[in-house]
């Protein structure tokens, strides 16, 4: 438009609609930016906010300490499997005497006992099913699609892993090469409560406790 202005033989009236238009157009060009720059860095803030959604929801779910699912991330899956009535398998998991570790090492090296044996259970689980932190220095490990027969191989695969285990206190240069855990197994039974599910898998966890620990013990009903 510019260049059709600036030719001599526009009449003074064309003349003044170009100037019009073109004012116009300019008007246009610099709002249509303004608003892309806007949009831009809307776009860059929504992406920021979405990373620090994912954030708070892996907050929400995990244990801080060790990674693991948290507890109220188990009562939410529990309740999702227990909805699909399938089989399935849980093993809850205590580490033995974990306090004399606390006492003789310092809480830190409890604490770094606690992400080792996380990181244990992870592995040696695999696929198979997911790792919670239940509560202090207990774990529980849901195996959906299951057997009784299949949780026992896996609960014994990971008390063997874990009795292999060492850690080091940096600070003393002391080894820990006692970590042992107990672990109880139920299969689930169709019909019973999820509190049910999980206290008689606890019953199973208390009989490996007493028949000496580091052991699995399955419930057998
Ligand atoms: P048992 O073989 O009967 O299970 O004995 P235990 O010593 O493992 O069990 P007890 O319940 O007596 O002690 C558990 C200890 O776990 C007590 C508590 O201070 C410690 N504990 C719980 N949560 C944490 C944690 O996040 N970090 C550390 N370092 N210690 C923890
Ligand atoms: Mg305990
Ligand atoms: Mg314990």
């Amino acid at each position: 438009l510019e260049d059709v202005k600036s030719q001599s033989d526009i009449s003074g009236e064309s003349q003044v609609v170009l100037q019009d238009v073109l004012k116009g157009s300019q008007h246009l060009l610099q709002a249509t930016s303004q608003y892309q720059l806007q949009v831009s860095s809307q776009k860059s803030e929504i992406d920021s906010l979405k990373l620090q959604l994912k954030e708070y929801q892996k907050q929400a779910t995990h244990d801080a300490l060790t990674g693991a699912f948290n507890r109220r991330a188990f009562e939410q899956e529990l309740d999702e499997h227990l909805k699909q009535k399938c089989e399935m398998c849980l093993v809850m998991v205590d580490i033995d005497h974990f306090k004399s570790f606390n006492d003789e090492f310092g809480h830190q090296m409890g604490d770094k006992v606690l992400k080792i044996v996380a990181q244990r259970l992870e592995q040696s689980v695999e696929t198979n099913g997911m790792i919670f932190r239940y509560g202090g220095e207990e774990f529980s490990i849901l195996l959906p699609k299951m057997s009784l027969r299949g949780a026992y191989q896996i609960a014994e695969k990971t008390r063997k892993s874990l009795e292999r285990l060492s850690v080091t206190d940096k600070r003393s240069g002391q080894k820990i090469n006692s970590i042992t855990a107990s672990f109880g197994i139920a299969e689930f039974a169709i019909g019973e409560q999820g509190a049910q599910f999980v206290s008689r898998a606890d019953e199973a966890l208390y009989d490996a406790k007493n028949r000496g620990r580091n052991r699995v013990m399955p419930l057998v009903r």
